[in-house]
């Protein structure tokens, strides 16, 4: 969103001084009086006046204090008296902090405010907008703000763990009681083990191993009683991205949590606009309930087919039907793909 005001300058042409002494009439342009015989008045372009306050009230006045513009400029149909009044109606740039006549509003017409300069510095991974970015080891961005809460550390991230996956259970009911595995990693590590083609900032990974084993026994070279034997492990991973500023990383571990109910509940639900939207729903009440309703603009407003569809698509569901509904709903799914 591109925005550009168009200024003009403003300057009204030198006012003299004159002394009426002819015969001829004058009358003051501002209040109408007649100008008398011997008195000084003043002449601006082909407008004459009685004196300076009949002059000055002539002119257009400033938007921001008021006063009469005699030299200023105009844009749009404002008028403004100096550089000062005119400055303190441009927008505020949210990075460097000057104010400037053009840059850009990033996400909507709402949206934060850049100045040119700033809006092509480097895009931070976790908010998406552009700043002064350090670099990471893996190659991302990442802008002050998102520094300050970066979770870094496997404690960190298994306290913020431990306390979603409570509040899921305690106030949405949705859990499991699988024994999964929390990684904390780099972006290359969890390219490697997506198949997506965008930027994850986490992933449920279940890996299930089925081992089988055939026993006979044998007596004499006789062989009999042949028993086959099936096992099966499943093992739950999930891995989030290190440095995620704390608010999301309680987000992105919500979501993930959300695959392993859906994989537990409804196994044979594989539609990825069915799995990533409720993955998406359930972190958007996550956020809600951890009071940072914020970040449910991105969802709201994602323009993916499979994650932002996905998402309206659940939400949807839920107004009109109540999450009993869905959950019927994904019944039906299931059963379907059995
Ligand atoms: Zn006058
Ligand atoms: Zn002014
Ligand atoms: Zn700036
Ligand atoms: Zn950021
Ligand atoms: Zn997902």
């Amino acid at each position: 969103m591109l925005k550009w005001h168009n200024l003009t300058l403003l300057i009204f042409f030198l006012t003299l001084i004159s002394f009426a002494q002819d015969s001829e009439k004058r009358f003051c342009f501002q209040c109408e009086n007649e100008i008398k015989q011997g008195k000084p008045y003043l002449i601006s372009g082909d407008k004459n006046f009685c004196d300076q306050e009949c002059y000055e009230k002539s002119l257009p006045k400033c938007s921001v204090c008021g006063r009469p513009v005699k030299n200023g400029y105009s844009q749009g149909s404002k008028n403004y008296c100096s550089d000062e009044c005119l400055r303190s109606t441009w927008d505020i740039c949210s990075v460097c902090g000057k104010r400037v006549n053009s840059g850009v509003h990033f996400g909507s017409k709402n949206g934060d405010f850049y100045c040119m300069e700033c809006s092509e510095k480097p895009v931070c991974f976790a908010c998406n907008l552009p700043n002064d970015c350090r670099v990471l080891k893996d190659g991302r961005n990442i802008c002050p703000d998102c520094s300050k809460t970066a979770i870094t550390s496997y404690k960190q991230a298994m306290d913020i763990i431990r306390d979603v996956r409570k509040i899921m259970k305690d106030k949405l009911g949705i859990y499991t009681e699988n024994d999964i595995k929390f990684e904390l990693v780099d972006k290359n590590y969890l390219n490697s083990k997506s198949q997506s083609q965008e930027m994850e900032l986490g992933l449920f990974y279940h890996e299930q191993r089925v081992k089988t084993e055939t026993s006979t026994k044998s007596i004499y070279g006789y062989e009999f009683g042949k028993k086959v034997n099936t096992t099966q492990t499943d093992s739950f991973y999930i891995y989030l991205l290190t440095d995620l500023p704390k608010e999301k990383f309680i987000e992105v571990t919500a979501h993930e949590l959300a695959h392993d109910w859906m994989e537990m509940k409804y196994p044979g639900i594989t539609d990825p606009k069915i799995t990533e939207g409720w993955a998406e729903y359930t972190a958007s009440r996550i956020n809600s309930l951890y009071g940072n309703e914020y970040l449910n603009k991105r969802m709201k407003e994602n323009t993916n087919p499979v994650y932002g569809d996905g998402y309206r698509y659940i939400s949807q569901y839920v107004e009109k039907n109540k999450i009993q509904g869905l959950y019927k709903y994904f019944g039906s799914l299931n059963k379907n793909k059995k």
